[in-house]
């Protein structure tokens, strides 16, 4: 599933060649996404206007209009938003084809449908973005900020990790491996962090979001770039997607657990929980 490197580096490839350019018409095909606005408003408010601008928010794409209308797209589980330059090659899973100044065509292609291709008239506040929590390379983001969002409340670290009213844009793979490098166990209450681990938690979360961007994500499924190339970042996963492998950092087998219905992978050996709290995994 795309998480924020993702997103932003399918926005990185996208801005230069979409921005500037005008939609000049939208198919959509037979099966529409769980979430998508009708063909007639994709026509009425996208057909004719300029992009001047290309955003991400969490794992939110919004593309800005001429007008002040919008664009938003999510690319859920397997959602896959490609640029093709000449005529379209009738992709299997596409839902929405954007045809654009220049000849070329922006298409989201979704297997399973979990993704979002919503448009906004001028002045209206895409909704689903109120929902969406702190840029991790925000300022607003400090260790104590982090420290307060977790008043009264005893869920497992990674399942804060995981909450995007927070923080936005992580997923289940950058949560996994920022804990790692972290050393922290993913079951460890958030009240039982001190400030010191707040702050190496943002300090590895913000190192391993960049370096997935550089590597252009990771591809452990279905991910693709808007190129449609994979990611290089999955080589360099030390616990996702390895339980019953040495760890690489000393040697002891990754162990996978189940926390909110979602696997996680850690090292028993280098992430440790502070000592007075029991754990039942
Ligand atoms: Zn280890």
């Amino acid at each position: 599933m795309p998480e924020l490197p993702e997103v932003e580096v399918i926005r990185r490839g996208l801005a230069p060649e979409v921005v500037g350019r005008r939609f000049l018409r939208v198919a959509v095909g037979e099966k529409s996404l769980r979430r998508q606005s009708p063909a007639g408003e994709l026509r009425r408010l996208l057909e004719g206007r300029r992009i001047t601008g290309l955003r991400r928010r969490g794992k939110y794409l919004l593309f800005e209009l001429e007008d002040g209308a919008s664009l938003l797209v999510h690319l859920g589980m397997t959602g896959r938003l490609l640029l093709i330059r000449g005529p379209s090659l009738a992709l299997p899973h596409t839902h929405v084809t954007f045809r654009l100044e220049g000849g070329l065509e922006l298409v989201f292609q979704d297997v399973r449908r979990f993704g979002q291709v919503l448009a906004f008239p001028p002045g209206v506040t895409p909704a689903p973005l109120s929902q969406v929590g702190q840029e991790p390379f925000s300022r607003t983001v400090t260790p104590a900020w982090l420290a307060a969002q977790t008043r009264g409340r005893s869920r497992a670290i990674k399942n804060f990790l995981l909450d995007g009213r927070v923080l936005a844009g992580i997923g289940n793979i950058y949560a996994c491996e920022i804990l790692f490098a972290a050393g922290i166990h993913p079951a460890t209450p958030v009240a039982a962090l001190n400030l010191k681990d707040w702050s190496r938690i943002l300090k590895e979360t913000r190192r391993i979001l960049k370096a997935a961007i550089c590597k252009g994500g990771t591809t452990v499924s279905d991910y693709l770039n808007s190129r449609g190339e994979t990611g290089l970042f999955q080589l360099e996963l030390m616990v996702y997607g390895r339980a019953g492998e040495p760890c690489r950092r000393c040697g002891a087998a990754i162990v996978r657990i189940v926390q909110g219905g979602r696997s996680t992978f850690f090292c028993p050996h280098c992430q440790k929980s502070p000592a007075f709290v029991t754990l039942h995994k």
